[in-house]
């Protein structure tokens, strides 16, 4: 009997808590789902576990592999969980004790030891366990998952496949989803769906071929680069220098990934599938003699990479001039190690600061260099990676799309190789690989031949519409994600309602406005706030039912431009300062009192300015990695863009409706302010950030209203859902009374920063600015408290601002972070 498939997953065991395991573990946790971690139960009892007289028939000895992987996987750096809350969400067991609870669960991820025998054994246990259409899954690097599943009933093998996660899970995109042979289409294609919208994964469903898609051209490409930049003489500097960056590659290049893997690791992979690919006629690279004899040199010394703090290359304790730390390379020829000299490649720094890869690359590939030593490493390692990406991609992938985006999402890459190809020029670059000996994919050749000039197939506007199909030997649609929308594309479709040189203003479509910062960083500058106010005009006039405010770029802002600031000092022209910060806060007063609701969609950086924007609207729907914070302290200054009256209406307001007081009521409430404005003193003061959505919840930058999405690609869409959700009901707020405490509660504060500074936490500008913190959250020096409107908190915000800008020592903090990206603490 079929048993129905898409069951809803909530509750999810993984088996095994070793490096995989327990990350994967954490991830389900920050998507807010119950994990229950398992592994195996040790043979005996430690030392250390005997005497305290424990012995194996003790849980603590019992659960000891599963709760040591969750101890290691909580001190990584960076996190693995999204808060502290996560964490309580994974609970340990081990496989002799807790495999019947694998009844109660929806998903079993297997994240155990690569090899088939224990995975197979262990599958067995599971059917017995579990109930049947558990969906069930294997996290193998490479086993075929046809025979893990070996053995198993009609209703295991059909919700069974294969989830390849990278790591670390919760910051690599990439998700590699394998059927096997008997897996359920929509058993498979319900669980894409949750590891997409809930893991907030990039999915990649590939064949069940050795090291899947990612894994299998990369093994290979690394090892024809390393085998090609070695026969030809080239140090292992100058490869890194072209292979990275350069080449829209990660810093760590081709050795300093060895490095960063663990020789031994890559070794072990790079052996492995050397013989599980008999017919790759690529596969010699991974076994290269010259390669081999630094390889096996390096694992006999026991340099296994960054692990072991030597590899080919070793960290000194010495600094440069600059700070950073000193590195030593590896001499193959005699195992010592040498000072590692930034090579000397002409040609690399030529085209170095072309902004676009593709036009880097055609110079760098261009008659100019022909003979240069770094352009000709350079058009090898692409050369190679085109050449082989190609020639497997029919066996590996179901389309080329699967290709270029397990590429960039599972190993940080600019572009895929057929991306890379299509900037290049398809027609030309193949010429070229002919003529460099490499032979082109019969199907690119096919291609070609019939008149077939790119991959990806692109309307006059640049738009891509479709994308070749070597099973089909033509165009294909391309199907596209209806949950994730990009600025850029609504853009490119005439979307934009207004526009100045920082912001845009862009029709999102059933009636929604968007408001796109374009600014250099996402800075908040004049133009920002200007159309802020242009949005609120139109939300007032106009048919639109709501504005979100999110952006494509990197960070959903990091802060005010400090630019304008300099601007005033040099001018000494204080007034301009007040004048753009109350811009700013009547901006986001005039978006919270128009009729239409405002949603903030944040990612990334919401730093200063742009935290307090996303404070300062109706509501924030945050992707789960978002770094939120109101930094100001480190430039000197206050919050002066309504962030302190946000969170003096939020914690505080929060505080005294929860005690039952009635703002504008006669008589002081019935409540001790103090404790929520240390709360964001300390939160100000200190210039604290959430390392993710989640903790910025718990620090109380977001309330319960807000909604946190684990799917970067998806935040505007969910946004915009939001507004309209709220569209249905809404009402804009009253403006707020808030309860300006007064001197004495100012001094209460006051006499904690001065114990900060007397224990050498605060320095004593750091405790001026403090004062002026606590002054503002007071609601200024009155002798009693008393209720007050939102323009008296803006006015304290800007005059505190207008004061500390014009000391020297916020003056020298406000250059030094233009000048080096840093904070300085005067
Ligand atoms: P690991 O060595 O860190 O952990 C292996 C786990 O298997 C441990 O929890 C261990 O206790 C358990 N185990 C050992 N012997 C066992 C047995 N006889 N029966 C049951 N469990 C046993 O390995 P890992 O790196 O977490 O890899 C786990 C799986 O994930 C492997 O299949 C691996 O190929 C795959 N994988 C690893 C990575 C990676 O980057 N490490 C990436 C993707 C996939």
């Amino acid at each position: 009997m079929t048993q129905p498939i898409a069951r809803p997953i909530e509750r999810v065991a993984v088996l095994g808590a070793g490096t995989m395991g327990a990350a994967i573990a954490a991830h389900v946790a920050n998507a807010g789902l119950h994990a229950l971690l398992l592994d195996i139960v040790p043979s005996e009892p430690s030392e250390a576990e005997t005497r305290r007289g424990l012995t194996r028939d003790d849980r603590a000895v019992r659960d000891r592999p599963a709760r040591d992987g969750l101890d290691r996987i909580a001190k990584l750096k960076p996190p693995s969980f999204v808060s502290a809350a996560a964490r309580t969400r994974v609970e340990i067991g081990n496989f002799d004790d807790d495999l019947s609870r694998l009844a109660e669960v929806d998903w079993v991820v297997e994240a155990v030891v690569e090899r088939l025998d224990i995975k197979r054994d262990l599958m067995a246990r599971v059917e017995a366990a579990v109930r049947p259409g558990t969906l069930v899954t294997t996290n193998t690097s490479g086993l075929p998952i046809h025979q893990i599943v070996e053995g198993r009933s009609d209703d295991f093998r059909r919700h069974f496949f294969g989830t390849h996660f990278f790591n670390p899970p919760r910051y690599m995109k990439l998700l590699e989803l394998i059927a096997g042979d008997d897996t359920d289409p929509a058993a498979f294609d319900a669980f894409a769906h949750f590891a997409a919208s809930t893991l907030g994964k990039g999915v990649v469903r590939t064949k069940d071929t050795p090291n899947f898609i990612g894994n299998r051209i990369l093994s290979v490409h690394g090892a024809e680069v390393m085998a090609y930049a070695i026969g030809e003489g080239y140090s292992f500097e100058e490869v890194d220098a072209v292979t990275g960056p350069l080449i829209g590659r990660p810093k760590t290049a081709t050795f300093r990934l060895q490095d960063l893997v663990g020789i031994d690791v890559a070794d072990g992979v790079a052996r492995n599938l050397y013989d599980l690919i008999p017919d790759d006629d690529h596969r010699d690279a991974l076994v290269d003699p010259a390669v081999a004899a630094i390889i096996g040199g390096l694992k006999a010394r026991g340099w296994l990479g960054n692990k072991t703090k030597q590899g080919f290359y070793r960290k000194t304790k010495q600094r440069d001039a600059k700070g950073k730390p000193v590195f030593e390379v590896l001499q193959p020829e005699t195992f010592d190690y040498a000072p590692a000299t930034t090579p000397d490649l002409p040609s690399v720094a030529a085209v170095r600061k072309t902004r676009a890869l593709g036009d880097r690359l055609r110079a760098l590939f261009g008659p100019d260099f022909r003979d240069a030593r770094g352009a000709r490493l350079a058009w090898q390692a692409v050369a190679r990676l085109l050449r082989y990406s190609a020639a497997v991609a029919p066996e590996i992938a179901h389309d080329l799309p699967s290709i270029d985006r397990a590429i960039r999402w599972g190993f940080s890459y600019e572009a895929g190789p057929f991306e890379l190809w299509d900037a290049l020029g398809v027609r030309a670059t193949a010429e070229r690989l002919r003529a460099s000996d490499f032979a082109v994919a019969p199907w690119v050749e096919a291609m070609l031949a019939a008149g077939v000039e790119s991959f990806y197939r692109r309307d006059d506007d640049g738009r891509v519409i479709g994308v070749y199909s070597w099973d089909a030997a033509a165009y294909v649609d391309l199907p596209r994600d209806p949950h994730a929308i990009d600025v850029a594309s609504l853009v490119r479709d005439a979307h934009t309602v207004e526009a100045n040189d920082s912001a845009r203003l862009i029709d999102l479509g059933d009636d929604v406005l968007l408001l796109a910062f374009e600014s250099k960083m996402n800075a908040i500058d004049l133009s920002i706030s200007a159309m802020m106010s242009r949005a609120a005009e139109r939300l007032r006039t106009e048919h639109w039912r709501a504005l979100v405010i999110g952006n494509d770029g990197a960070n959903f802002s990091v802060g005010a431009n400090l630019n304008g600031f300099v601007q005033a000092f040099e001018a000494g022209d204080w007034s301009m300062l007040e004048d753009g910060c109350r811009q700013l806060q009547h901006a986001l007063v005039a978006l919270r009192r128009a009729p239409k609701p405002v949603v903030a969609a944040v990612h990334g950086m919401a730093l200063g300015g742009g935290c307090e924007v996303a404070l300062g609207v109706d509501r924030i729907v945050a992707a789960s990695e978002s770094y939120i914070g109101l930094v100001e302290v480190g430039v000197g200054v206050v919050p002066a863009g309504g962030g302190l009256l946000e969170l003096v209406r939020r914690l505080l307001g929060a505080s005294l409706a929860a005690a039952g007081a009635q703002p504008g009521a006669k008589g002081a409430p019935q409540v001790d302010p103090l404790p929520a404005l240390q709360q964001i003193l300390q939160l100000v003061g200190t210039a604290k950030v959430s390392g993710s959505a989640q903790e910025a919840h718990e620090m109380g930058f977001l309330t319960d209203e807000d909604r946190i999405v684990m799917n970067r690609d998806h935040l505007l869409h969910e946004a915009k859902r939001e507004a309209l959700h709220m569209a249905e009901t809404y009402v804009a707020d009253a403006p707020a009374t808030l309860w300006a405490a007064g001197a004495s509660v100012a001094a209460a504060l006051q006499l904690g920063i001065w114990g900060m500074q007397q224990s050498g936490w605060a320095t004593e500008h750091d405790a001026h600015i403090g004062r002026y913190l606590a002054t503002v959250l007071a609601g200024g020096r009155a002798a009693r408290g008393r209720w007050v409107d939102e323009e008296h908190f803006l006015r304290l915000e800007r005059e505190s601002l207008v004061a500390l800008a014009q000391t020297a020592a916020t003056q020298d903090r406000i250059r030094h972070m233009l000048t080096t990206g840093k904070p300085l603490r005067n």
